[in-house]
């Protein structure tokens, strides 16, 4: 068994940003010092991307809508990107311009609000990632229409989850877990020496209690389910993640997919929209990643991708 001796120090850290709560850990010489760099990176990151921060890059971008185009900073541009071809990949199911429905939804903002008909049919034309126009070459963002609007909820955390990581390893911090808001990227191994074991939620029960247990070192772990956001209304549920040809929550056969690969950013946007295009179409999703996927459906039945088989351990009960 691997004992490190130089694992003196160990620093954990909890705290609030993109509207979640986060835990950054970290054993090794400097602990203290990486951890509070790693969760200051997370916070610039809200800064930049949050949709409630007045001064941030989305918000600016959501404001000139129709309008002009953004400056933003090299940060964002670099998330718009990759969202913009997570959307080409996931045939338009992953979309950041999501927003007009999302507001109207208002999950964790209005209470319990079932939107009209002609409200959906009214924000749908607002939704299109094509009408998201970025130019590299000065750095800025353009949303063709007046009334659309970015929200990066689906992948930010992946993004913040990615530097976290990169911030640790910059402070030569190889054994940490960095948990934000259920992005877990694991690094190295625990204090004991053995690799990190990662519960996968199952989306049917309360929170910690688990389909099964990953090791994982080195991986990032996402998983995108029903029962994050929801409420109930006349016996129906609805949920957080929008499909953006209906303009409702995503009825796709699946309770939740879980994605492990090495990029928590890619992670993040791959659950989000396999969760809106379902297990058949995540194949084409995957391929283009080294990601593995873990996937329940709403008939409770659990698929694993081959890569799988023998790492997820699978609970009793
Ligand atoms: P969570 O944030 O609960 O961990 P997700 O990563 O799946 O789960 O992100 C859900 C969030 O993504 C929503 O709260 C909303 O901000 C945004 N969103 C909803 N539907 C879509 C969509 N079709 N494409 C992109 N983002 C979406
Ligand atoms: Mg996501």
């Amino acid at each position: 068994m691997l004992i490190n001796l130089n694992r003196t120090e160990k620093y954990e850290k909890t705290f609030l940003a993109l509207g979640t709560m986060n835990v950054i850990s970290a054993c090794g010489k400097n602990s203290r010092q990486a951890v509070n760099a790693a969760c200051e990176r997370v916070q610039e990151i809200h800064g930049r991307m949050s949709v409630y921060e007045k001064e941030s890059d989305v918000a600016k971008i959501n404001y000139k809508a129709g309008r002009e185009a953004q400056k933003i900073h090299a940060d964002t541009f670099s998330l718009l990107k990759r969202s913009a071809e997570f959307s080409v990949l996931s045939g338009g199911a992953f979309d950041i311009t999501i927003r007009p429905l999302t507001e109207l939804w208002g999950f964790g903002k209005k209470q319990n609000y079932v939107p009209a008909k002609d409200e959906i049919e009214r924000a749908l034309p607002l939704v299109n990632y094509r009408d998201l126009l970025l130019d590299e070459e000065h750095c800025t963002a353009y949303l063709v229409k007046a009334g659309q609007s970015i929200d990066l909820g689906g992948i930010a955390k992946g993004y913040a989850a990615d530097e976290a990581k990169r911030i640790l390893m910059q402070h030569k911090i190889s054994d940490a877990l960095i948990n934000l808001g259920g992005n877990i990227v694991a690094m190295g191994y625990r204090e004991d020496g053995l690799p990190w074991q990662i519960g996968v939620q199952n989306p049917l029960s309360a929170r910690g209690d688990y389909i099964g247990t990953l090791e994982a070192s080195d991986k990032t772990i996402v998983t995108s389910g029903s029962n994050e956001q929801f409420f109930i209304s006349d016996g129906v549920r609805y949920h957080h993640i929008i499909d953006p040809r209906t303009g409702y929550p995503a009825d796709s056969e699946l309770l939740s997919v879980t994605v492990i690969c090495s990029s928590s950013t890619d992670a993040d946007g791959l659950t989000t929209g396999i969760f809106v295009s379902g297990i058949s179409d995540s194949m084409t999703l995957l391929k283009n990643t080294d990601a593995q996927a873990i996937f329940v459906m709403q008939n409770k039945d659990l698929f694993l991708t081959e890569g799988l088989r023998n790492t997820f351990k699978r609970s009793s009960s």
